[in-house]
């Protein structure tokens, strides 16, 4: 096969649509344009309908009831919703919520929104694979606890945490367990109900759909999640989300949920096979690599690299042609090394040395090859001009860079 370039290799920060998502949307942006609130003509109803089968699709891949499902714009504001809606509903119970330090922004400014407000917030600690300790949400849980939000698995090192152990904790002491589970929809089988959680968040543009579209699953059953809207205007999603639904977005999203359902199972030994050919490569080629994130335990196309004594940055640019990212997609536009690598008791020196792979759909075994090789000859460039290399000073720096282990 013809390897074409430029290779992408970012699924964790984007997904490309995939044709079939692609052509279920098509209608909905043109002859079938109707809002889906508008009760009282056939252009309504067909939009209506489209976004009941989009509900019924993305229930049947997390395991909930349609009802349960409330769309949003993406998994930014599912979060806001999950975890700002349920703490000023909570308010009167209690003011305690309980997060983890390596969570996505969206979750992390949504808590310190609210300490702002009054509420207290615990961001536990990660072990040295990037896992929480399910002993440690007991211990944080006091009777002002009103929330835990813990992510499904990592975006920047595809660790997946113990959410079924926390889930039953959560279930035990009666406190609500919200989700993150963005990057684990589609990629690993989710159910609300095995994992015990009371709200999920998801996104279209992760699993091949549109980007502008997701969603937040809440609870309906036992116990029944109350939460105040974050959006006022016009009572759609039963109250829970104002504004005229994204119906393309949303037929999209459906879409690409039924289709990750059918190609999960296949996609993800195959990404994990690919996944671990690309580590197994790295480290023939070089030496003084670090694996980021848990060995096991982690997103079937995740790869999160320590190339010690080489600038991650300059190392992605010397990638030419290769999509990859050094820290997460969204925070790389500032030059702090990852918070999320320095929650894992990273040092500063050696986060800056690392590039987060991202395999998907269209990744082949030939493009592995051809990374491969292009970062065993870069990195050896890039540590050549290097004054601190070579490797005397490997041993020291490795040293540091784990003192702060935990
Ligand atoms: N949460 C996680 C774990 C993510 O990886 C992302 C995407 O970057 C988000 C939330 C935000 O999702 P969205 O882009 O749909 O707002």
């Amino acid at each position: 096969m013809v390897l074409k370039l430029p290779i992408y290799m970012d699924h964790n920060a984007t997904t490309p649509v995939a044709p079939e998502v692609f052509e279920a949307m098509r209608p909905y942006f043109m002859e079938q344009f109707g809002n889906a609130a508008s009760r009282n003509h056939p252009f309504g109803w067909a939009a209506e309908a489209a976004v009941e089968t989009a509900r019924a699709q993305i229930a049947q891949l997390i395991g909930c009831k349609p009802i349960e499902v409330v769309f949003t714009s993406g998994a930014t504001e599912s979060d806001n919703l999950a975890i700002k809606g349920v703490a000023y509903a909570y308010r009167e119970k209690g003011n305690h919520l309980i997060t983890c330090q390596i969570e996505h922004h969206a979750v992390l400014d949504s808590c310190k929104r609210l300490e702002k407000e009054g509420f207290q917030v615990t961001y536990l600690p990660v072990g040295r694979c990037g896992m929480v300790d399910p002993e440690d949400v007991a211990r944080a849980i006091t009777e002002k606890t009103i929330l835990v939000s813990i992510m499904l698995a990592n975006n920047e090192i595809g660790t997946i945490q113990p959410l079924e152990k926390i889930g039953r904790i959560c279930k035990e002491r009666e406190v609500l367990l919200h989700s993150d589970a963005v990057q684990g929809v589609g990629k690993i089988p989710v159910s609300v109900d095995a994992l015990g959680v009371d709200l999920l968040s998801l996104t279209a543009h992760k699993l091949y759909g549109p980007k502008g579209a997701g969603a937040l699953y809440v609870r309906m059953g036992k116990p029944r999640v109350k939460l105040v809207a974050q959006m006022d205007g016009g009572g759609h999603e039963k109250g829970r989300r104002s504004g005229t639904l994204n119906v393309p977005g949303i037929v999209g999203l459906g879409k690409a949920c039924e289709l990750a359902g059918h190609v999960m199972a296949d996609e993800a030994m195959r990404l994990t096979t690919l996944r671990d050919h690309l580590w197994a490569g790295i480290q023939g080629h070089l030496d003084h690599v670090h694996l980021n994130g848990h060995a096991r335990l982690r997103l079937p196309g995740n790869l999160n690299v320590s190339f010690e004594g080489v600038d991650g940055e300059s190392l992605l640019l010397s990638l030419k042609d290769v999509a990859v990212s050094s820290g997460s997609a969204c925070t790389s536009a500032s030059m702090e090394p990852s918070y999320v690598l320095k929650a894992l008791g990273i040092a500063n020196a050696l986060a800056h040395t690392s590039i987060r792979f991202g395999l998907g759909r269209g990744s082949t075994g030939e493009e592995v090859d051809y990374v491969v090789e292009l970062l065993a000859e870069q990195v050896r460039r890039l540590r050549a001009m290097h004054s601190g290399y070579p490797m005397s000073s490997a041993g020291a720096s490795l040293k540091a860079a784990r003192t702060n282990d935990h």
